[in-house]
């Protein structure tokens, strides 16, 4: 077990002209491992969905100062993301 991980990298590097922002490990599909997502706001909160496999994953951004899991907020396409160690983070936008 582990093996499968590193092959799917190198499949998903040549699967990378689409990514148009810089990849973000917090923010993929855990499905297909796509960042062509959207994040979106659904009953069980922000969540991103897959463009490519339409599938949903939960938004758990994690804070790169200190690593604590951050909550979403929202304000037009932007999403930002705050951490309980007071750092705010620029989560994610959406493609318009
Ligand atoms: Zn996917
Ligand atoms: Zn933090």
């Amino acid at each position: 077990m582990g093996n499968g991980d590193r092959q799917r990298a190198s499949v998903r590097t040549s699967q990378e002209r689409q990514a148009q922002a810089r990849p973000r490990p917090d923010v993929a599909c855990r499905t297909c491992a796509s960042a062509n997502v959207t994040v979106q706001f659904g009953k069980y909160g922000y969540y991103l969905n897959c463009g490519d496999c339409g599938g949903n994953t939960p938004a758990k951004p994690v804070c790169a100062a200190c690593g604590q899991p951050g909550k979403v907020s929202k304000r037009g396409p932007e999403f930002t993301a705050t951490c309980a160690g007071g750092h705010t983070w620029a989560y994610w936008t959406n493609p318009a």
